[in-house]
């Protein structure tokens, strides 16, 4: 079969680690029997610069048909005072909830050979392998009504709604279990529900489901121990599950855990398998263009897409012990740096993967 992958850049250093990350997918074409066409479309600010919109309709009918979307970041700056529906965060927030991507998974991995990048301590990290599944379609960011107003004293106001359906819970729920039942086959829901009714629901549905999975075992953490659990003792932690705010805090957490935010990948699926492969770190304006990014969160979220989407687990395997190769060598771009390696650019780095993979 070919893969139809499509390839959004998007804006800063988007499109420096989208040249490295198709470099890669080359190498993989040639050497290892990857057949996969590439469609190259815009999104975000580059979008808002040629069409005023940032999710234009051709990227949107593109990224539907494909069977996964490697997408690089998007934002910057010159955009931050545009009105919110053609900011380039809107465009990305619009295709994840067009796709139906509601199951966003994001591992945080410490490479041994990172282990005095982390923040914390190096026995306290060592052997890092949590993965954080995080529900991305619902919940505050998303939940209506929401709005500016005013109130009786005429002072400004806003409000925002935090709703799940248990259709939304279970949905997320089920992906977590499979999730964790082929790792370590411990669960750790995440909630606020001594506070929130909608956390007493998402408790409630989760001690549901666990009936159908015997073999996982199944906790609970408020969100505000769960912050302080991360970066006490992240080793505790197996699998996490969590709505899409606690997840998007607690996952920026666990990515400082593991040294750079350069170094993380993640992948958004939809009921399918059909899914959009990112890494977690924006589009680092300050170093766009540059040659300093770190290409490997993008290359190994490229590895995540071979993994779930295209049914090449082998090439997944192939990218990732690359990449660990490639750091045994000393070779390291700024973020990841410390005196005594070798320092490299975003190209030496995709290409040194590269190479590893020939
Ligand atoms: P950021 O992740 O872009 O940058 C934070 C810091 O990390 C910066 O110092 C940056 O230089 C560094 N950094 C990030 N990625 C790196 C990499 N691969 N290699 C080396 N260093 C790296 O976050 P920010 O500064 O808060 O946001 C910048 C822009 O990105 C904003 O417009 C924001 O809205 C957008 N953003 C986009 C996404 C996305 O596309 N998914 C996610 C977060 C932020």
């Amino acid at each position: 079969m070919t893969a139809n992958i499509v390839l959004m850049p998007g804006d800063g250093i988007g499109p420096d680690i989208a040249d490295e990350a198709k470099r890669v997918l080359e190498i993989l074409a040639t050497h290892h029997g990857l057949d996969y066409t590439l469609n190259t479309v815009d999104v975000g600010g580059a979008a808002i610069e040629k069409s005023g919109d940032p999710l234009p309709d051709a990227s949107l009918a593109a990224a539907r048909e494909a069977d996964a979307i490697l997408f690089g970041a998007i934002g910057g700056p010159q955009w931050d005072t545009q009105p919110r529906d053609q900011r380039p965060e809107s465009g990305l927030l619009r295709l994840r909830s067009e796709l139906g991507l509601f199951a966003n998974l994001r591992p945080a991995i410490l490479f041994p050979q990172l282990a005095e990048a982390s923040a914390l301590k190096s026995g306290v990290v060592a052997n890092l392998d949590v993965l954080i599944v995080r529900e991305l379609t619902g919940g505050i960011y998303f939940g209506k009504p929401a709005d500016k107003c005013s109130n009786a004293q005429g002072q400004r106001a806003a409000y925002n709604t935090m709703r799940y359906d248990e259709s939304e819970i279970a949905r997320i729920g089920r992906a977590a279990f499979e999730a964790a039942r082929v790792r370590n086959k411990r669960l750790c829901s995440v909630d606020k529900a001594n506070v929130l009714h909608v956390s007493q629901l998402w408790r409630d549905v989760m001690n549901e489901l666990a009936a159908d999975y015997p073999d996982v075992q199944l906790t609970h953490m408020y969100v505000d121990n769960a912050a302080m659990q991360l970066v006490r003792d992240p080793n505790q932690f197996d699998t996490i599950v969590t709505g899409n705010l606690f997840g998007d805090i607690l996952s920026d957490t666990a990515a400082m855990l593991t040294g750079s935010i350069g170094m993380l990948p993640s992948a958004s699926l939809d009921a399918h398998g059909k899914g959009m492969y990112e890494p977690v770190h924006g589009s680092a304006p300050d170093i766009a263009g540059t040659d300093r990014a770190n290409p490997l969160a993008m290359i190994l979220s490229l590895a995540m897409m071979c993994r779930y989407s295209l049914a090449r687990g082998d090439l997944a395997d192939r990218v990732e012990s690359a990449v660990g190769r490639v750091l045994d060598m000393g070779l390291r771009t700024p973020d990841i740096a410390n005196s005594s390696e070798t320092v490299t650019g975003t190209s030496g780095m995709g290409a040194a993967i590269a190479d590893m993979l020939i």
